[in-house]
């Protein structure tokens, strides 16, 4: 069985949605890319800052809530004062993260690179992400091959795309360990 590895990176970063005061309403906020660090005591506040894309306000998703700055390596410290892109997105893109903070995380758009397999020769793909990001394996199937929702649906149909694990190919999300056959 040949085996082949997509590999998906979103791009840009989520859009969250939550409730603004001064809109008065829900709204999409966007990462600012910016941390912001306070120190009380002995303790450290650590927030990743998104704004409102309607009027700028802010909204503060806790990364860290006070906790000593012994627990967090010098390097990773420096990394939040000096708002490390990498380090800022790696937060921005877990929607577990957004959720736990109360935002609904909205999916943004996302490239796969990797070979496509031959159709007609059995394939294993093996589906990575850096991130965690809960895209629906259907669409990203779908816009890897360029196929129709018809077309889609008939080849799962027969069976000549299907997840390793049995998972319902029409439903299921992109988890850690994702691998699709192709026939
Ligand atoms: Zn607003």
């Amino acid at each position: 069985m040949k085996k082949f590895i997509w590999n998906i990176r979103p791009i840009g970063l989520p859009l969250v949605l939550r409730y603004c005061k001064k809109c008065g309403k829900k709204a999409e906020f966007i990462c600012s890319g910016q941390f912001r660090v306070n120190a009380q005591r002995k303790y450290l506040d650590i927030w990743l800052i998104y704004k409102c894309t309607k009027c700028d306000t802010t909204w503060n998703a806790a990364v860290y809530s006070r906790v000593s700055p012994q627990t967090l390596s010098t390097g990773l410290l420096e990394r939040f004062y000096s708002n490390d892109e990498r380090l800022a997105r790696q937060y921005a893109v877990d929607f577990q993260f957004l959720k736990g903070n109360g935002a609904e995380a909205l999916l943004p758009s996302y490239a796969v690179s990797g070979d496509i397999p031959v159709s007609g020769e059995m394939s294993e793909v093996e589906v990575q992400s850096e991130y965690p990001f809960p895209v629906k394996v259907s669409a990203l199937v779908r816009d890897k091959l360029c196929l129709s929702q018809k077309d889609y649906q008939q080849l799962v149909a027969e069976g000549k795309i299907r997840d390793s694990s049995g998972r319902d190919m029409r439903k299921c999300r992109l988890k850690k360990g994702t691998v699709l056959i192709f026939e």
